[in-house]
């Protein structure tokens, strides 16, 4: 699975008069989550590594983790396998998409999809290969850490989405290892502040907890007009659900005078399509 660079592309940031970069990671796919492609590239050549190929995965019925691995799954020669949470109507698109790139949907309760080990080992043998919700792991940050090598500024604040913390490790731990001087602005897009903040323990960054808007997929009226307006203003497709959140919360950072606009500001766009085709969010944007 090659994963080329994406570009670094210039705007002016709706409602500012002040001129950011985003790096433009959704164009890595045209419908999986550019960090979601990012996180299974170490894992998947482990898997082939250790002379696998079949794997088996976790998410909920809009989880864009599993269209990525189904897809990448399926452009791999790899059998994929997913648990979905929860005995719900399989009507989502993402769940369409899924069985379409040929990934077998395995449906249990929500009692029995917290134990994630237990699950797979009534499932499945040593021969398949473990990835859990998200694609969370060490393997899984290492793929982001290339986002770093791939911004070529010397100095510059990054801001991005940030959910389970996999991605805001990688990116912290690939500053760690370049030799520029960059800050790292993870926003939170869900109430999780103990889980992400333990995660990144180890490395700098400034989570912040103030842009989750209720919790993960909540959304207020303010979020939906500055999406719309956003789009509207640069012809680049965000979602309420992650990168809207974030580009929010950046543009007030920039608006309140909470980060030095001297520097330069970069936005990792991590995709998310997915998110902005569903019909929910389709009739909030209308
Ligand atoms: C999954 C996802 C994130 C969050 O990534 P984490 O590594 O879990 O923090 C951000 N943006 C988009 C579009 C995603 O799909």
């Amino acid at each position: 699975m090659e994963i080329y660079s994406s570009p670094l592309q210039t705007i002016v940031l709706p409602g500012t008069q002040i001129e950011i970069y985003i790096k433009r990671d959704d164009l890595l796919h045209p419908i999986v989550s550019g960090n979601k492609w990012r996180k299974l590239k170490y894992s998947l050549a482990e898997l082939k590594n250790q002379g696998l190929n079949e794997l088996a995965t976790f998410g909920g019925a809009y989880s864009n983790h599993m269209v990525a691995t189904a897809c990448a799954g399926a452009s791999l020669g790899i059998k994929t396998h997913c648990f979905i949470r929860g005995h719900e109507p399989m009507d989502s698109h993402y769940l369409s998409l899924a069985k379409l790139y040929g990934m077998n949907l395995i449906q249990v309760s929500r009692e029995e999809y917290k134990d994630k080990n237990a699950l797979f080992a009534k499932y499945f043998e040593k021969s398949v290969y473990f990835m859990d919700e998200g694609g969370k792991s060490d393997l899984g940050s290492r793929g982001l850490e290339d986002v770093i090598a791939e911004i070529d500024l010397p100095q510059y604040s990054l801001f991005h989405a940030s959910a389970t913390g996999t991605t805001a490790l990688g990116l912290a731990t690939g500053i760690q290892k370049s030799d520029k001087n960059i800050e790292l602005y993870p926003i939170a897009v869900i109430n999780n502040r103990e889980e992400q903040a333990d995660y990144l323990k180890e490395v700098s960054h400034h989570l912040n907890m103030d842009y989750t808007f209720g919790g993960y997929a909540k959304t207020k009226d303010e979020l939906i007009e500055f999406c719309k307006e956003f789009t509207s203003q640069t012809g680049i497709l965000i979602d309420p659900i992650y990168t809207g959140k974030a580009l929010f919360a950046m543009r007030d950072f920039i608006r309140k005078n909470a980060i030095d606009t001297v520097n330069p500001i970069v936005f990792l766009h991590t995709g998310g399509m997915l998110g902005v085709l569903s019909q929910r969010m389709l009739d909030l944007l209308k």
